[in-house]
């Protein structure tokens, strides 16, 4: 529809682009990926805001600069396998299946992996590849990975997602409390040798799981 287009050009322009993104290929995602089709009906009017909002099960679909910032960090050429760990409504995942080769997908919640996989199929993204599992341990099948996504806030880098990184593979992550976490790249710079950069304070809904944090009732 003509008024999603004209709200998703100026959410890039204000919200990713005036931010300092430069990274074309994420800004052409972010141009052409329909945001509203991941919301409930009842938000789509929001869905281009420049906040996160609820998704169900208590959880959320993130800010669009946080989904650009963590796209840029990823920092993909078009040929890479990506692991996502947190599939939530699958914009990000969406956003990643224009960036990459390959993207696989990881959540712990079914109604979450079932509503992605119908919208992601809908809007056209067959290729993402979801699996309903908890993620800390990362997806040892189809691992190594070129880059690891983290869109849920952990108490540490799990190892396992480490191991899973190709030589020369970003991991981005949330690492801090249960409230706020810093955002984290970590390089695999060589078989045991890894680099880590902090890139912004940020909030995420936490890593819950074996390896993140235990599950409040
Ligand atoms: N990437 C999502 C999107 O584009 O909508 C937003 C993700 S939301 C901020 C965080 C997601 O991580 C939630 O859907 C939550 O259920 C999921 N999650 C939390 N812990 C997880 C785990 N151990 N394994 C897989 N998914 C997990």
């Amino acid at each position: 529809m003509r008024s999603f287009s004209i709200a998703r050009r100026r959410m890039v322009d204000e919200q990713v682009v005036a931010r300092g993104i430069v990274d074309q290929r994420v800004i052409d995602a972010m141009l052409k990926v329909p945001r509203h089709k991941f919301v409930e009906q009842a938000l789509e009017g929001k869905a281009y805001q420049d906040a996160p909002l609820p998704i169900g099960e208590k959880q959320t679909i993130s800010q669009p600069y946080m989904v650009a910032v963590m796209s840029e960090a990823l920092a993909l050429a078009g040929s890479e396998t990506v692991l996502e760990i947190g599939t939530g409504s699958g914009y990000q995942a969406a956003v990643l299946a224009l960036l990459a080769d390959r993207v696989f997908s990881l959540e712990r919640i079914p109604f979450l992996a079932r509503r992605a996989r119908i919208v992601l199929d809908e809007c056209g993204f067959g290729k993402v590849n979801i699996r309903l599992a908890d993620g800390t341990q990362g997806w040892q099948e189809m691992a190594p990975f070129d880059a690891i996504l983290v869109t849920a806030g952990a108490p540490e880098v799990p190892q396992y997602y480490l191991d899973q990184l190709t030589v020369g593979g970003r991991l981005v992550i949330p690492v801090g409390d249960r409230e706020s976490q810093l955002l984290l790249r970590v390089t695999r710079t060589g078989e045991n040798e890894y680099q880590e950069e902090q890139l912004l304070g940020c909030r995420f809904v936490p890593l819950i799981g074996n390896h993140g944090w235990q599950e409040r009732s």
